[in-house]
């Protein structure tokens, strides 16, 4: 049996949230993946479920979807850690933007606090002298996601779900489609290929975005908070050809996970100049980071639409193809909610949010 009421072309967190939510619906699924599930962006990422409140789409797909993640909080396999997300104000400038990301936050149900200098040091005390203060987010967390996405495309495969793993989309036939060695499958298609979409859909501009991390032995409670610089924004959202910001995740094994690093490449070779860069941004913000020990580096590409904003619903010009990609730096926040609100649309319903800004229309628009 051939025929699918939708093919899902990619099993990264996006596409085994696509997967598992249309098999909860009753529809027969196939999923295609070159494998190992979640081994591609997925796999690279920092797993820290945050909302972003720069842009009002960004802020209600985020948040819609972290909302959704409390569900996996009691997974053995999500790892789900609530360390909260601690924002730090170099100087009174960032100090003074706080009451007003608050207030944006607020709007959106997200409950964040105002810290002052010394409040910074009780919850970090390892931070450099000098800072201003910071924002915390307390019920913020942090997940493992290619376990994640394995849990989700298994859970899928109970449920009427078919795995073709190491397997890859070669194209598209106009009733589905073919894969390498020309076996055919037909029904709706869902591209959820991440950095790869445009092999597929061409139409629908997208650039993969590098970024490096790297991880240090165990240091229990060296840090306690997910870690960012207020600016951290302006080098997500900025266009800039490469920025590093200030990115520090205490990991569930007490290692500490360092990042972040943005570059327009599409390569997956570490940089030791990018690295140092991203390090020495770091040092700055916790300068005896420096003496813990590095046990490896490595880099994850980030599928990046000219708006930031993720590709979620039908192509335009094609019949049965829709698409959820382009999650930038945010997917394994936004899976979920990215996965609503593709499969409300396949299946002629309302969504909680308004699915519009993300609609790949826009492209024509
Ligand atoms: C360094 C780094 C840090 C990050 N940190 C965070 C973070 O802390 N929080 C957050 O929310 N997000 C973070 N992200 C972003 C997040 O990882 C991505 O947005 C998300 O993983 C995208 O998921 P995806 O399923 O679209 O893509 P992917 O995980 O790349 O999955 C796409 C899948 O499609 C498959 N595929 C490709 N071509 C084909 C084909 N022709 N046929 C079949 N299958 C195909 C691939 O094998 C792959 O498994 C980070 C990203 C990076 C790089």
């Amino acid at each position: 049996m051939n025929t699918f009421d939708l093919i899902v072309v990619g099993a990264g967190i996006v596409g085994a949230a696509c997967a598992d939510l249309a098999a909860a619906e009753g529809l027969r699924v196939a999923i295609v993946e070159p494998g190992p599930v979640g081994g591609g962006a997925t796999a690279a990422s920092m797993g820290h479920l945050v909302v972003m409140d720069d842009d009002p789409a960004e802020l209600a797909l985020s948040r819609h979807s972290q909302q959704m993640w409390e569900a996996y909080a009691q997974l053995p396999e999500a790892e789900f850690s609530r360390c909260g997300t601690l924002w730090v104000a170099r100087d009174e400038r960032e100090y003074a933007g706080i009451a007003a990301k608050i207030a944006r936050l607020a709007q959106a149900g997200v409950v964040a606090e105002a810290v002052d200098a010394k409040a910074l040091y009780e919850l970090e005390p390892e931070l450099a002298r000098g800072l201003a203060g910071g924002m915390l987010v307390a019920a913020e967390a942090v997940v493992y996601p290619p376990r994640v996405a394995e849990f989700l495309v298994k859970r899928a495969t109970t449920r009427n779900t078919q795995l073709h793993l190491g397997r890859r989309v070669h194209a598209l036939s106009g009733d589905g489609v073919v894969l390498d060695g020309g076996t055919r499958l037909s029904g709706p298609v869902l591209v959820a290929t991440g950095c790869a979409l445009p092999e597929l859909l061409p139409m629908l501009p997208l650039r993969a975005r590098k970024g490096h991390l790297v991880i240090t032995d165990r240091y229990p409670a060296f840090v306690r908070h997910q870690l960012l610089e207020l600016g951290y924004a302006d080098s997500a959202h900025g266009n800039a050809p490469t920025s590093v910001a200030f990115n520090v995740q205490p990991r569930p094994t007490g290692q500490v996970l360092i990042g972040s690093s943005r570059e327009f490449d599409s390569s997956s070779e570490v940089s030791m100049t990018i690295v140092r860069r991203m390090l020495e941004r770091a040092f700055a913000f916790l300068p005896r980071l420096c003496d813990l020990q590095a046990l490896r580096i490595w880099t994850g590409l980030r599928p990046t639409t000219p708006d930031g904003r993720p590709y979620l619903g039908a192509v335009p010009g094609l019949r049965d193809v829709w698409v959820a990609a382009g999650h930038e730096g945010l997917g394994i926040t936004t899976a979920l909610a990215s996965a609503h609100l593709v499969i409300d649309q396949l299946l002629g319903r309302r969504s909680a949010i308004d699915p519009a800004p993300y609609l790949p229309s826009r492209v024509r628009a």
